[in-house]
C-alpha cells in the first residue's frame, strides 16, 4: 500500500512498494510550477500519483528522472509533461527504445547477463497483462548540474554518479533542505554479488557532501534521514572505501576498525555494506 506524504508545505511523494519495486514519487511545488521527481515502474504507478496530486490542485509541469533504471522511467509517456534526463540517461533511454519487453526477450536478457533476475520477476509483477510500454525521448538534457525556480522554491539538480548507475542525478530543495537521492546511495545490484567501489563511494560521498541536508530520501525506502543520520551513513562509506582501497585489510579487519570508529557493534546493514565494498574490490582484481 503507498502512501502519500506531506513533507513540507512544497513537498508530496508517494511511497515506495517493494512487491513490484515501485520507487518514491515526488512533486516539489513552487508558487509558479511544479517539478515531479521520477516516472515510476508504469503508467499506473504515475498516473496514481497524479491523480493523488489532482485531488491537492497540484499539477505538474515537468519531471526529472533520477537515473535510466525501469523502474523510475517507465511512466514517463503517462507522466504527460516536459521530460528532464542527464545525458546518460538519456543515452540509456534511447537504447532501450529497441527493447522489447515480452516475458520472452527478459528471459532471454537475463541468461546472457544484460538483465537480472530481480528486476525482470518485477517488471512481469507490475506489467500482468499489456506491456505496451513506450519510451519517448527526454525533452531536456543536461549533464552537469541545472537550477529549476518553481516560485519562490529552488530545486538543484545534479548529476553524482556512484556505484549503483553512473547517471545517477539528485534533487535538493533548497528552501527545504531536503536531498532526493533517487538510487545513487545504493550499491551496484547489476553485478552477482552487489558491490561498492572505493573510488564510486568516495565520489558520491564527496558530491554529496556539498548540500547542507535536513532530510534525504532514498527512492526504496520508506523511512527518511533526518541530517545527522545522512551524514552518518556518508562518514561509514567514506570510512570503508577508504580501509578497503589498501589491499592488507581483509574483511576482518576492516569491521574492527570501523567498529572502534563507532565505539559498538556492527549492524546488519553496516555488515552488508564491508561485504559489499569486499565484493568490489575482488572484482577489480579479478579483472585486473
Ligand atoms: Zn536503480
Amino acid at each position: 500500500m503507498q502512501i502519500m506524504q506531506h513533507l513540507s508545505s512544497h513537498i508530496h511523494y508517494l511511497t515506495p512498494y517493494q512487491e513490484t519495486d515501485r520507487p518514491i514519487l515526488a512533486a516539489v511545488t513552487g508558487t509558479k510550477s511544479t517539478l515531479l521527481i521520477d516516472a515510476g515502474n508504469s503508467s499506473a504507478h504515475i498516473q496514481y500519483f497524479i491523480d493523488q496530486l489532482v485531488k491537492l490542485d497540484i499539477s505538474p509541469r515537468c519531471l526529472v528522472l533520477t537515473h535510466w533504471h525501469w523502474d523510475h522511467v517507465f511512466g514517463m509517456n503517462q507522466a504527460n509533461t516536459t521530460i528532464i534526463a542527464q545525458t546518460m540517461t538519456t543515452e540509456a533511454i534511447k537504447q532501450m527504445q529497441q527493447w522489447s519487453w515480452s516475458d520472452e526477450a527478459l528471459d532471454q536478457r537475463v541468461e546472457d547477463g544484460s538483465e537480472i533476475a530481480f528486476c525482470a520477476d518485477a517488471i512481469k509483477k507490475e506489467h500482468v497483462e499489456t506491456r505496451d510500454i513506450l519510451l519517448p525521448t527526454p525533452d531536456i538534457t543536461f549533464e552537469r548540474k541545472l537550477e529549476i525556480d518553481l516560485g519562490r522554491v529552488h530545486c538543484i539538480i545534479e548529476h553524482v554518479g556512484g556505484d549503483h548507475s553512473a547517471d545517477s542525478t539528485i534533487v535538493y530543495v533548497k528552501e527545504d533542505k531536503m536531498l532526493f537521492l533517487g538510487d545513487c546511495i545504493y550499491p551496484n545490484i547489476h553485478v552477482t554479488p552487489n558491490e561498492y567501489t572505493a573510488e564510486g563511494a568516495l565520489q558520491l560521498v564527496q558530491a554529496l557532501r556539498q548540500y547542507d541536508v535536513d532530510t534525504a530520501l532514498r527512492s526504496h525506502h520508506t523511512e527518511t534521514w533526518d541530517g545527522e543520520q545522512f551524514r552518518h551513513q556518508l562518514d561509514i562509506l567514506e570510512t570503508v572505501a577508504l580501509l578497503v582501497r589498501d589491499e592488507d585489510n581483509d574483511e576482518v579487519f576492516i569491521r574492527q576498525q570501523l567498529q572502534s570508529k563507532l565505539e559498538r557493534e556492527l549492524n546488519e546493514e553496516e555488515l552488508e555494506i564491508i561485504e559489499q565494498f569486499i565484493n568490489g574490490r575482488n572484482r577489480q582484481q579479478h579483472n585486473g
